[in-house]
This record gives structure tokens, C-alpha cells and sequence, in this order.
């Protein structure tokens, strides 16, 4: 079952699903009433929350640790919530991850939105009209979205350099075409942690990192920043100072608007333009910006979910609480709390 409209911003109409055997109904209340699993983008609104019921399945993005009301009130509807963003980020578990799918798409859209906003190309080019320059983009933050924002903005001909604090990435880096910002630094780029994810830097580290940004703030053009550290805010690395020392019409591309900015000038949902005339792009929704593509994509994620969750491919769940991924995304079931899961097992 699909609600009436509910593909069609992302240009896909009803009778699209009529054609493929889905039913489709007036309201997202009927389908409340009678699906075994209702699968949504978000996490459920406090009305939503009030019409799941007793052994009911949701799937949606909810992120748990910062929704502890919406928890219990799914935990005490009796509905097993699974948490698309707590799909634990293993090999097996790849073409669930949808945290992955959609920051591929927001580092894609990160360099076309600062292109939209660059009044210049991104290649180099000789022309009869006179020879141009390519542009410089700086990507800090080379994780999965500030690694396709690499792959974009090579793609198209710029000069792009990138720097994070995890070693591990410089190969990852170098092999998309783009520069390592490399620190001279005693345990040089270590703000590695377990697991993968950043951990916030020691004062002297960041010290170095900020010395190499205000040298590169006068010589780049476009700054597209994706530096995050999971359960903190986002750290603060492009500073006032480093956007006054841009040239007027750069652009920067701030990812992290929505855990408050790596740029000091950002704002959440807008574009600010500063007193040298500096665009900074601080949209939290770049994803819903590309909402065919994210559809394609995060559906594919969830259908790999129904997979796991009905093994016997006889449409019935089989909720496998053995299973490392199935358990690291169930946030409730069977009426109790499942979040934080114990770590996965395997790698
Ligand atoms: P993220 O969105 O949490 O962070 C984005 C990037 O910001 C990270 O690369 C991080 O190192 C960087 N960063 C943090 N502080 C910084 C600072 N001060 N300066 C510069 N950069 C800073 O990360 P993500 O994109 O979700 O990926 C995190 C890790 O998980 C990566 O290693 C990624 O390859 C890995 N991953 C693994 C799988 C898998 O299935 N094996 C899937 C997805 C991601």
C-alpha cells in the first residue's frame, strides 16, 4: 500500500505504483491501520506515533539518542521500531546503509549548489575569448559525503584539494584525483578513533589544521565542508577570518549546517552572503534537493531490509534479534527499548 501522492515530489505517480501491484490509499491513516509494517522516510509525527499498534513494524530514519520521548512512546504502542540510521556500518550491511546513500547524494548536490552560486567555470579552459583559470575547491571532511563531493568537483574539472583528520583516507583521497592537505605534525592527521569515526582533535592538532586553512582561505574559491564527529556538535574549522580572507563570490558549501556548522558565518536553511561577498550555503536538506534520486536509493535500502527481515521470502517477518544488523537497527521490540545495541560482532 502506498498513500495517495506520496512519490509523486519525487516524480513518481500513483499510477506508477498502480502499475506494479501496489495498492494505493487515500491516507497515511488508513495505511497506519493496516499494514503490518509501515516504512517512512522520518521519524513518525506524535500523531503517527498514537496509530502504530501491537506488534506493528515501522522502519524510518529516528535517531534514537536524540528522540527519547518518540522512543518509549513507540516502545509503549507495542511496535517494533526499526532505525534505518542505526544500521551498523559493516560490510554486510552496505546496501542497507542508507546514512551512506544519502551523503553520497548531499556531496553530489554539495557541488552543483556551489556551482549554482559560482559565477565562474569549474574546468580550465583556453578560449578565443581569453584563457580561465579552473576553480579551487577545498573539501574538508572526506568521508562519504565529502568523498563524492571530490569525485563531483573532479569530475568537472577543478583543481580540488581535501583534507581530514583520519590518515586513513589520503589514499581515498589522492586515488579521486584530489590533493591531501597533509599536516606537519608529531602523530600527524590523528584524530582517528575506533570504528572508523573521527574523535575531536587535541588543541595543538587543531591549531595546525586552522594555520593550514587561513593559508589556503585567500588562494581557493569554493570551501565545501563536511566535518562531523558522531554525538557532538559539529566542530568549528572555517572561522570568520578565514572568510574574510576569501575572494569576494566564493562559495562555501557547509554539510554539517544541521549539527551547526563547520563555517562560523553558517545558517541553518539559509544562504548568507558576508560583508566581502562570500556565499555561504548552509541548507540541512540537500538530499530532499535531489528527492528522485534519494528515493531510488533509500527504497533499494529498504528493500534489502524486507529481505533480511523475511528470510523465508514468504512475505512473513522473522525478526531475528541474532542477527547483528537486525539487532543494531531495532530501537524497540516487544514492548521493551533495544537502543544503544551491544557492538556488532562481526566487521
Ligand atoms: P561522518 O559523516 O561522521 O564525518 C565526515 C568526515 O569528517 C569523516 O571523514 C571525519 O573523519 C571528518 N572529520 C571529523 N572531524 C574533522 C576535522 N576536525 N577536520 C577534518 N575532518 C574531520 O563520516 P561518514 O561519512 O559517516 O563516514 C565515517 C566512516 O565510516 C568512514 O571511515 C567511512 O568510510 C566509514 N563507513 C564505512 C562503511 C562500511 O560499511 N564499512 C559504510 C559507510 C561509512
Amino acid at each position: 500500500m502506498i498513500e495517495t501522492g506520496a512519490g509523486r515530489a519525487a516524480g513518481f505517480d500513483d499510477n506508477a505504483y498502480r502499475e506494479a501491484g501496489v495498492t494505493v490509499v487515500d491516507s497515511a491513516r488508513a495505511l497506519f491501520e493496516e499494514a503490518e509494517v509501515v516504512i517512512k522516510v522520518r521519524e513518525p509525527s506524535e500523531e503517527e506515533a498514537e496509530r502504530l499498534h501491537d506488534g506493528q513494524t515501522l522502519i524510518a530514519f529516528f535517531w534514537p539518542a536524540q528522540n527519547e520521548a518518540m522512543l518509549e512512546k513507540c516502545r509503549a504502542r507495542g511496535a517494533t521500531v526499526i532505525a534505518m540510521d542505526m544500521v551498523p556500518r559493516i560490510s554486510r550491511a552496505q546496501k542497507m546503509d542508507a546514512l551512506s546513500s544519502m551523503a553520497n547524494i548531499a556531496g553530489y548536490r554539495a557541488v552543483i549548489e556551489a556551482g549554482n552560486n559560482f559565477g565562474r567555470f569549474f574546468t580550465g579552459q583556453v578560449t578565443a575569448a581569453g584563457k580561465v583559470p579552473p576553480a579551487k575547491v577545498l573539501v574538508i571532511g572526506a568521508g562519504v559525503a565529502g568523498l563524492a563531493a571530490i569525485g563531483t568537483a573532479t569530475s568537472l574539472g577543478a583543481v580540488v584539494r581535501a583534507f581530514d583528520v583520519r590518515p586513513e583516507v589520503s589514499e581515498q583521497i589522492e586515488s579521486m584525483g584530489a590533493e591531501f592537505l597533509f599536516l606537519d605534525f608529531d602523530n600527524a592527521q590523528d584524530g582517528s578513533e575506533s570504528g572508523g569515526y573521527a574523535a575531536p582533535s587535541s588543541p595543538e592538532f587543531r591549531e595546525k589544521q586552522l594555520e593550514c586553512f587561513r593559508e589556503q582561505a585567500p588562494d581557493v574559491d569554493i570551501v565545501i565542508t563536511t566535518a562531523l564527529i558522531p554525538g557532538r556538535p559539529a566542530p568549528k574549522l572555517w572561522l570568520e577570518d578565514m572568510v574574510a580572507a576569501m575572494k569576494p563570490g566564493s562559495v562555501i558549501v557547509d554539510l554539517a549546517a544541521e549539527k551547526g556548522g563547520n563555517c562560523d558565518l553558517t545558517k541553518a536553511d539559509e544562504r548568507v552572503v558576508s560583508d566581502n561577498g562570500v556565499i555561504v550555503v548552509g541548507y540541512t536538506d540537500f538530499p530532499s534537493r535531489m528527492a528522485t534520486q534519494s528515493s531510488l536509493l533509500y527504497a533499494t535500502n529498504i528493500r534489502h531490509m524486507l529481505t533480511d527481515l523475511t528470510p523465508d521470502k514468504d512475505g512473513v517477518i522473522n525478526h531475528n534479534m541474532d542477527d547483528d544488523v537486525i539487532r543494531g537497527a531495532t530501537v524497540t521490540h516487544q514492548n521493551e527499548i533495544t537502543f544503544p545495541p551491544p557492538p556488532p560482532k562481526v566487521k
